[in-house]
Formats: C-alpha cells, structure tokens, sequence
C-alpha cells in the first residue's frame, strides 16, 4: 500500500487525480491523507469525489473514506474497462480535470472509450476545453494514442452544465523528445462571454490588442446563449509547428477587463520570449504521460509545484527518475529515465 500525504509540495487535487490513474495502471491501492492540504478549502470537493467515483467506475476499484470534505481516502483499483462511460461532477467543478482523472488508464485500456463528462468547461485554475483540445491532446496523440475531444456545452463557474465528449482509441506510448517548438503559425485571441454586458469582451479585445503585436484578424468575439452564463474567459493562442499554448485569463468580480487582459498578454508574451517548449500547466500536465512510456524529455519554463508535485507521485507508482537541469537560455530541460 502506498501511502500519501496529499499536503505535501503543491498539495491540491492534482496529486488525488494522478494517484487515482497511476494506481488504476498499476494496480497499486494508496493512502492518501491531508487531501488537498494546502488548499484553503482542504478535503475532497464535490469534483474530486467525481474523479474517484470515475475511477473506480472505469478500473473496478473500491474505496474507503470518500465524501464531500473527507481527508482521507483509501483506493484499491481492479482492472480498468475501456467502454462508453458518462460522469456528472453535479456542480461547475472541472470536466476537464475528471478527464486528467481518466485518461492515463484508458488511453493504454484494452478497448476504445467514448466518454461523456459533465461540469465545468472553462474554470479558473483547471485546463479549459481549449487548452486540452489544442495543447494537451496533439501530444497525447503524438506519443500513439487517438484522443479526440469535442465541446458540446460551455460551463462556467458557478453555474456549470457544460458537457464534452471524449473519444479515446487506447494505444502503447512511444517516448517524445520535446527541445524545440518549431516556427510560430497563427496566433488568436478569443474574448468569450456568456450572459454578461457586452463591453467586457470589446475591453478585453482592446486591450490585447494595444498589448500583443499580432495581426487584426487574430481577435475576436464569441458571445454564446445568455443562459450559458454569466461567464467570460480571454483565451490567447500561440501554435508553433510542434506545440500550441494556450493562455487563459478568467473574468471574475473585482479583476477589471483591462487588467485580466493585461495580465495573460504578459504571460503569452513571456511564453514567446522564452524557448521552453511547454508552457507551465502543459509541464506538469505531460508528467505522467511521459512517466508512462517509460522515457522522454521536454524544456519547459521554471518547473512549477504542479510539476514537482506530478513527479514525485509517478516517482511513487512507477519507480521512474526525473532530471532536471537548469539551461543556459533559462529554460529547464525534465528527462524521465
Ligand atoms: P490542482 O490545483 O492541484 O487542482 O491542479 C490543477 C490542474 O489544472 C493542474 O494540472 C494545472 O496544470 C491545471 N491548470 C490550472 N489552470 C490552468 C490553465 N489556466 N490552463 C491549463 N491548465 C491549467
């Protein structure tokens, strides 16, 4: 049994989910207490009880303890089923992060998966639809698998009914070397808003406008259905040949539409100035597919707690080494042995 302490490092969800998968593969059951110790808020949410549940859902595993504020759980996985599967996380509480849940078992299951995840589609502090569909999933799909993402319904915090489908044809992982991103292709600029007054997104536009120097045609406005929202998430997209970041900025009470815009056209910015090849969430986010094939390598801007965190629980499944080396650009080069 392994055992967890689910504060340690950037002690949030991420170290639950990636335990969830690595013991689904694996077949390994964990421990894991002080869950989500260095959240404000610690203890399961209803989203993370909507990860195990899928877990257990998919790997016919069990598990002791799991409730709304729990903070300890044990899990025991069985064998994991690719199949048609559809799970609700019942509040705005992330679609995408279930799916981060998930996809490690199932893309190596032995039979195709579609899944149907309800919630949240674009929430602060989760990959949103964007982010999975453009940057995460090439990669996933490099490395062998076919993964294909489609958003249905746009969720947004707080009050969710957003939907995506995931289609997943199961395949062993090949190691990537990830060193350079190639040549940049286009840029784009999505103001989204949902059920809130129109001038926020004209803002946000016009402001990463004045901040960005890319082309007119690269912004643009999408209002969706009022009753979608409210909601507003600035999505700013940078596609070189290798790797397409994604940079979002959430529009929330008190953070003007000038100063969320300022703020993720410094970090596109920042991303394009530097050579790192994934940006900050991609890292941690590659941690466990590249655990996976057993081998790789990518740089990255200054490796996160999200990052240190996901190496240190596939250290724990697998037994895998990561490197990381400081490089004279300012990059960092991660290497799984
Ligand atoms: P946690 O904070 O532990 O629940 O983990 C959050 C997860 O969501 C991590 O894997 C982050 O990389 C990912 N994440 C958070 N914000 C973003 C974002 N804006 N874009 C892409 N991924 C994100």
């Amino acid at each position: 049994m392994i055992v967890i302490d689910g504060s340690q490092g950037e002690g949030g969800g991420q170290i639950l989910r990636n335990a969830l998968g690595l013991s689904l593969i694996t077949g390994q059951s964990f421990r894991i207490h002080n869950i989500r110790g260095q959240r404000e808020r610690p203890g399961l949410m209803r989203q993370h009880l909507t990860a195990i549940e899928a877990a257990m859902a998919i790997g016919g595993a069990t598990c002791d303890g799991a409730g709304v504020g729990a903070a300890e759980i044990t899990f025991r996985p069985g064998s994991v089923k690719g199949g048609d599967y559809r799970f609700a996380v019942g509040t705005a509480g992330s679609a995408g992060l279930v799916l981060q849940t998930l996809l490690p078992a199932l893309m190596i299951a032995d039979a195709p998966s579609r899944l149907v995840l309800e919630g949240g589609t674009h929430n602060p502090y989760a990959p949103p639809f964007e982010f999975l569909e453009r940057s995460l999933l090439p990669l996933i799909n490099r490395m062998g698998p076919r993964v294909e993402a489609r958003l249905i319904r746009h969720g947004f915090y707080p009050r969710g009914g957003g939907s995506m489908e995931v289609d997943i044809t199961p395949s062993p992982l090949r190691r990537l070397d990830c060193h350079d991103r190639g040549a940049l292709g286009a840029t784009r600029a999505t103001a989204l808003v949902a059920g809130l007054p129109g001038d926020i997104v004209r803002r946000e536009i016009m402001t990463a406008r004045e901040v960005l120097d890319w082309p007119h045609d690269c912004f643009h406005i999408e209002r969706l259905a009022e009753e979608r929202g409210p909601g507003n998430v600035l999505l700013l997209e940078a596609a070189f040949e290798q790797v397409t970041e994604v940079v979002s900025g959430f529009g929330r009470f008190g953070v003007s539409a000038e100063s969320l815009a300022k703020t993720a056209a410094s970090r596109i910015l920042g991303y394009m100035a530097s050579t790192a090849f994934a940006g900050p969430y991609l890292a941690d986010q590659l941690i466990v597919p590249f655990s996976l094939a057993g081998g790789g390598s990518f740089t990255t801007v200054k490796p996160s707690n999200h990052t240190k965190s996901a190496i240190a629980i596939a250290e724990m499944f697998l037994g895998r080494q990561w490197q990381i080396e400081a490089q004279s650009d300012g990059t960092h080069l991660l290497s799984v042995k």
